[in-house]
């Protein structure tokens, strides 16, 4: 379609503005990725300039917000927090709150309630909400457009002007800056995945996007990985009417922990904004978190004695560990690049299991089948996973207490999570842009390496003020920018840098 064609187009769907001129003169934000990243920078975007912006995002997706985490039909994945932390624009926590509300959600989804009056929403509702509230914003009264453009990015080229992306369907776009907001990792695929038992209808190597409705009420499953996505494939499984076993290994024997069902906000009606400032991630650091030189080993033991200190109170240890992980981002780069390698190596499997907590609902749930003996989880590692004469998948498992054992299974479920290692050759467009030199993998392969204001930085060190990347590929730099929250806020905070670079006024709702 040539350039006037998709103006007109543009332009009658979005109904503003109609003089060219103006959309002309408009500053050009193009996003690429149309996950929550993606989907919050445009929304917090167009909020929060006053000129009018021409906002692009590019995603091969046919909606904008759900991304890889809230595509999911299946009602049995919730959110893994309440509400409150889980607004669009961490600079409105009452958002997606007041959504809720309006929907009616805590009476069409009762099981969504606990007991304080706060919800665990599912993740199918969140990503309506997600859809919904960027169609809210695609036409602004000051002008702001935001325009889905479904195809996914080749290459991005920088100069002067701006930056140029090119698309697998052979378009070019300018603007006058960019943001990668790309997402994960793709999921890990171990060699026992891809061996002799690939392609076996039992395997189920990329759970994230399955549907499990293949395997058998009586099946044996084995769930490989026992962090939250295997407590969501456990609990859907059992929500399905699921009869059979189900043994959960790790490595480590560890398993998340329950959200800490503590009062944030009282429930109220209508309900208020719950008790989530900015503040949480801006306000004073504890005094452990602070040492110069910091080190991993210090940060870990302030991080016990506190979580000992509040474990018996109301709020109990998660205050503690929520009191280093809301500000990270300003803690972790502190932490010089050998401690940071360390905290990696010898603390992160215990971080994960207390970060990433599981719904209060779908850990009773499980537990509740683990009381049974139907729900197992073991201390073990698989080695090999192979086809026996019966075409039954046999896992070759390694425990600490038995050595090496042999055990048959119906079905395999790979949980082992994202590939860190395959960030960038996992996407075409970050490969590319390795291959070129505009990127560079992160020293701690966690993502790349972006300044403190998220502009990339070559290889050659040069940061580029015209392209900032979010959420998790800048994991490597700010430690956990994983979560909604987290990643709202980062778009949050580098609003007022860009209103600077390009000579923009903020609007009071950049409060
Ligand atoms: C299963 C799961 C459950 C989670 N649950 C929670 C939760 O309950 N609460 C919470 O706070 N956090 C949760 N998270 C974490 C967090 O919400 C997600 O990681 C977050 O959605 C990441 O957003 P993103 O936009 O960076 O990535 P994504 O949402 O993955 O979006 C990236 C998008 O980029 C697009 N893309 C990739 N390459 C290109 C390209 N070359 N061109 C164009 N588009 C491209 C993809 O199509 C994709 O849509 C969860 C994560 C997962 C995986």
């Amino acid at each position: 379609m040539g350039s006037g064609l998709w103006l007109e187009r543009r332009l009658a769907l979005t109904g503003l503005p109609r003089d060219q001129e103006s959309y002309m003169a408009r500053r050009r934000i193009i996003i690429v990725g149309g996950g929550f990243g993606g989907a919050s920078a445009a929304v917090q975007l167009a909020r929060k300039i006053a000129e009018p912006l021409a906002i692009t995002i590019v995603e091969p997706s046919h909606q904008i917000g759900p991304g890889l985490a809230y595509s999911t039909d299946d009602p049995t994945f919730r959110l893994n927090a309440i509400s409150g932390p889980h607004s669009i624009d961490v600079a409105d926590p009452g958002h997606f709150t007041r959504w809720c509300a309006a929907k009616g959600l805590a009476q069409s989804d009762p099981e969504a309630r606990i007991a304080n009056g706060e919800l665990f929403v599912r993740r199918r509702d969140f990503r309506d909400y997600l859809v919904e509230t960027v169609r809210a914003h695609l036409s602004q009264e000051n002008g702001s457009t935001i325009t889905h453009v479904r195809d996914r990015a080749s290459d991005i080229s920088v100069d002067e002007q701006g930056v140029a992306v090119s698309l697998e369907g052979g378009r070019r776009i300018a603007a006058d800056m960019a943001f990668l907001a790309v997402g994960n990792p793709p999921l890990r695929q171990p060699a026992w995945a891809s061996g002799a038992a690939a392609g076996h209808p039992g395997l189920f190597a990329e759970p994230l996007r399955t549907s499990f409705d293949s395997v058998e009420r009586d099946a044996k499953v084995l769930v490989v990985g026992a962090g939250l996505t295997a407590l969501d494939i456990v609990a859907s499984l059992l929500a399905r009417g699921h009869r059979g076993s189900i043994t959960a290994i790790s490595r480590r024997g560890l398993r998340p922990e329950p959200q800490a069902p503590r009062v944030l906000a009282p429930p109220a009606d209508p309900p208020q904004p719950p008790v989530i400032p900015l503040d949480l991630l801006e306000g004073e650091l504890p005094a452990y978190a602070t040492g110069e030189p910091l080190s991993a080993l210090d940060l870990f033991r302030g991080m016990r004695r506190h979580a000992a200190e509040t474990d018996a109170t109301e709020l109990g240890w998660q205050a503690a560990f929520d009191a280093v992980t809301l500000p990270l981002s300003r803690i972790w780069p502190n932490l010089p690049l050998p401690e940071k390698q360390r905290a990696l190596r010898h603390l992160r499997a215990y971080y994960d299991a207390h970060r990433f907590r599981t719904p209060p609902m779908t850990d009773a749930m499980v537990r509740a089948r683990e009381a049974t003996g139907q729900v197992i989880f073991r201390k073990a590692s698989i080695e090999r996973l192979d086809v026996d004469d019966q075409r039954r998948l046999v896992a070759w498992l390694q425990t600490p207490d038995t050595g090496h054992t042999r055990e048959a299974f119906d079905a395999v479920i790979n949980c082992t999570g994202f590939d860190n290692g395959r960030a960038l050759q996992g996407n075409s467009l970050l490969a590319r842009l390795q291959r070129r030199g505009m990127i560079a993998p992160h020293p701690t392969g966690l993502g790349i390496e972006v300044d403190m204001q998220n502009r990339i930085i070559t290889a050659s060190g040069e940061s580029i003020a015209q392209i900032r990347a979010i959420g998790p590929m800048t994991a490597g730099v700010f430690g956990d920018p994983l979560g909604v929250f987290f990643i709202s806020a980062q778009v949050h905070r580098l609003i007022p840098g860009l209103a600077e670079q390009f000579g923009l006024t903020l609007t009071s709702r950049n409060c």
